[in-house]
């Protein structure tokens, strides 16, 4: 059989994070991305771009109160939000992000409004200046945390997708680390670490100990194995650097071609996935995904 022209090629993978899943709360997870899945893979099965696809899935995520993004954001060590997320165009490479953000709805929909423009991250009240003026959806900081207690670990979301015209779009956007200081910010809006995407290359997004993420450059590392390696080796090869500094970690990866793949040292990683060749699947540990080619 001929390969699938690139018109017909298209692929998405969403996160939810790489954390602990309470008993129980398994099949929430893979609805919720699944849902989010679906946002993303109608713009792409549309014949619409990759960020586009990745804003939608990420706005789902950041809807649902299950994932800390958005809605359902941890609390600080001052009981306060603060929300971190970024895009990055595989084409331009051009990055857009904003962190410690307290107000913003939709933070993803904020990061790819600063696409176009030279800053990479704006924070704090310069990020929600921008976002004013760029007509961002705000909200009382009350309305997007978790109900309950902060019992959860790391559950950043994020989204990488390959569009019809071979267009890699990455994103990433999280409520942080719960009890974390205030004002600090993680992996998730920092290229390299949290996400990155090359068109040339693939595209990665990222969960788990930020910290620990910003010290290997663990987006880049995954990046760069991809430049010779297809996605499951170089997943492989950029977690055995995380052992260096400790931590855990899932990471989803579409390759050039196209291919899919994800891992995670974390016990569970809430992912869905779906592509031109395969149908929208959702799982919470890599496990449970059994195929050897997840393109
Ligand atoms: N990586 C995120 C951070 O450190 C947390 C997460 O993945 O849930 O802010």
């Amino acid at each position: 059989m001929s390969e699938p022209s690139r018109r017909d090629r298209w692929a998405i993978i969403v996160h939810g994070g790489a954390k602990d899943i309470p008993p129980g709360q398994e099949q929430i997870h893979r609805d919720g991305c699944l849902a989010a899945l679906g946002a993303g893979q109608a713009v792409l099965e549309a014949g619409g771009r990759a960020l586009d696809a990745v804003v939608a899935a990420v706005r789902a995520l950041e809807d649902d109160p299950t994932f800390n993004a958005g809605r359902g954001a941890v609390r600080n060590a001052r009981g306060e939000v603060e929300l971190d997320a970024a895009i990055m165009d595989g084409q331009t490479l051009a990055v857009g992000g904003v962190a410690a953000v307290k107000t913003l709805r939709h933070p993803i929909s904020v990061a790819a409004a600063m696409l176009p423009e030279v800053p990479v991250l704006l924070v704090g009240e310069g990020a929600e200046a921008f976002a004013r003026a760029h007509g961002g959806e705000f909200c009382a900081p009350a309305d997007l945390l978790a109900a309950g207690p902060d019992d959860r670990g790391c559950d950043t979301v994020g989204c990488v997708a390959l569009d019809r015209h071979g267009n890699i779009a990455a994103g990433t956007s999280t409520g942080g680390l719960s009890g974390c200081h205030p004002g600090r910010v993680g992996d998730s809006p920092l290229p390299g670490c949290g996400l990155y995407a090359d068109n040339a290359v693939g595209g990665v997004s990222l969960s788990g100990d930020g910290e620990s993420l910003i010290r290997t450059t663990l987006a880049a590392r995954l990046m760069q194995g991809l430049e010779t390696l297809p996605p499951g080796p170089a997943i492989e090869t950029a977690l055995s650097h995380l052992a260096r500094v400790g931590g855990e970690a899932g990471l989803i990866v579409i390759d050039a071609a196209g291919r899919i793949d994800w891992d995670h040292t974390s016990a569970q990683f809430a992912v869905a996935h779906a592509s031109a060749s395969q149908p929208a699947r959702a799982f919470v540990n890599r496990a449970e995904d059994a195929r050897k080619d997840l393109a």
